[in-house]
């Protein structure tokens, strides 16, 4: 694998034999694209998954943030297999619930409720509707290149496919699909990440319900919040009477285990958390002030079939058991170790790049002199030099998102560092 030749015929037998019963062969429109197109895993082990071509490849999607402690976490599988037995969906409560809900108000620090949902576009929705029922007003604020969900109402200025258009400090709102509401936008104001006046300017107007963000900017790159600005932007919130919503799905339980608002000491007035919160299993929170949680026993209509799923449950409390201060000491110096390595190779063989973001989640970015602090400066990076970068890791043996950060587990050890950094030095050598 070490020479780039591994290939993926089969994967690509797969999804064109099962186009015709699936729509383009894949169930995301985010698992379409990445050259040579999507692949068909047997299963995963650690940090490796194990693809239909038989290819063993060290994994850096981590189910796009999720599986923060490997693929096969013996005690989370133990603790789901043990709790299927107990049957399936009951429609009332259970005392796994309970234990999972007291588990993130201890961990996060904004919890002081919540409820459970299967998806993060779900508690997206409930965060916005519950700002709007607590303030009476209807814009929500959201960010150039910030992901909440694929819903017409937040799906604008944000990736797939993302052209930023218009002045930076008032951009002009891109709509994200083909057969969405162009109305359903109206409820929004879009604005550049980072930028603390344009934040002020627009709060100013007076009709904010709440300022949603990614507290670091995790869907274009791994950014950091400039110095001062989650502070900035909570005091702006609580002086033109607007909610502050942070949208902690990836951040959570990776840039440290109360995530972000832990990591930077700014706790917002709202939540949303998944991907990590089970280590892939369908769980997904909207946690914050008791105040606001309550509106959903008062009128505010939350529901969900699947929401509070006990064998999630399970795995939620077996995955955050596991989650301990040795756990983010480890994986952090990993992570590290790999960031570093990748600095090294790539300063050596002379190619001008930016390796940014956290122990655990992080970008390359080729061409910039600086590192990216917004959606702007992502863009301008070279991305097809990325992309080739990528597809010659695939080649390989290693896998990371063609757009978008590097996520690392539990599983990435040592070994699979050293592993990955001889892929990096193959890989090159081709861009
Ligand atoms: N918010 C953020 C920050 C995300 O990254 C994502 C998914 N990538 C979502 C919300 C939507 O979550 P889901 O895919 O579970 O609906």
């Amino acid at each position: 694998g070490q020479a780039g030749t591994l290939r993926f015929e089969e994967s690509a037998r797969q999804i064109a034999e099962n186009a015709r019963f699936i729509a383009g062969g894949v169930n995301s429109n985010f698992r379409l694209g990445m050259a040579p197109g999507p692949l068909v895993f047997e299963r995963g082990e650690g940090a490796y998954l194990i693809d239909i071509d038989g290819n063993r490849i060290i994994d850096y999607y981590c189910g796009m943030g999720a599986t923060v402690l490997g693929h096969t976490p013996a005690p989370v599988l133990e603790a789901a297999r043990q709790q299927a037995e107990k049957g399936i969906l009951f429609a009332g409560q259970t005392p796994i619930e309970y234990e999972a809900a007291k588990l993130i108000c201890e961990r996060v620090p904004s919890a002081e409720r919540l409820r459970f949902g299967s998806s993060g576009s779900e508690v997206a929705q409930a965060a916005m509707r519950l700002a709007r029922a607590a303030t009476g007003r209807r814009t929500i604020v959201k960010f150039e290149g910030h992901y909440h969900g694929w819903f017409d109402n937040i799906l604008w200025s944000t990736a797939p496919g993302l052209n930023a258009a218009g002045p930076e400090d008032v951009p002009t709102p891109v709509i994200g699909s083909r057969g969405q509401d162009p109305q359903a936008g109206e409820g929004l104001a879009i604005l550049g990440w980072n930028d603390l006046a344009a934040l002020e300017a627009r709060l100013a107007k007076g009709d904010v319900a709440a300022v949603l963000m990614e507290p670091a900017m995790c869907n274009q790159g791994a950014i950091a919040p400039v110095p001062g600005y989650l502070e900035g932007a909570l005091a702006a919130c609580r002086r033109h009477g607007a909610l502050l919503i942070f949208d902690e799905v990836i951040t959570g339980f990776r840039l440290a285990r109360g995530g972000a608002q832990e990591r930077f000491g700014v706790t917002p007035d709202l939540t949303l958390m998944a991907k990590a919160i089970a280590n892939g299993f369908p769980v997904a929170a909207i946690a914050g002030r008791a105040d606001l949680l309550d509106l959903f026993a008062d009128g505010v209509l939350h529901g969900g079939t699947f929401n509070a799923q006990p064998i999630a449950m399970a795995a939620l409390v077996a995955t955050q058991k596991l989650l301990t201060p040795a756990h983010y000491q480890r994986s952090s110096a990993h992570g590290e170790a790999l960031q570093d390595g990748i600095r090294t190779i790539l300063a050596e063989a002379g190619i001008k790049a930016q390796v940014a973001g956290f122990p655990l989640m992080f970008h390359v970015a080729f061409g910039l002199d600086a590192p990216a602090q917004n959606y702007r400066d992502v863009a301008r990076s070279d991305k097809v030099a990325y992309g080739r970068f990528a597809h010659a890791l695939l080649r390989r043996g290693v896998r990371v998102l063609e757009r978008g950060a590097w996520f690392v587990s539990s599983e990435h050890d040592g070994a699979i560092v050293d592993a990955t950094l001889d892929a990096v030095r193959g890989a090159v050598t081709e861009i």
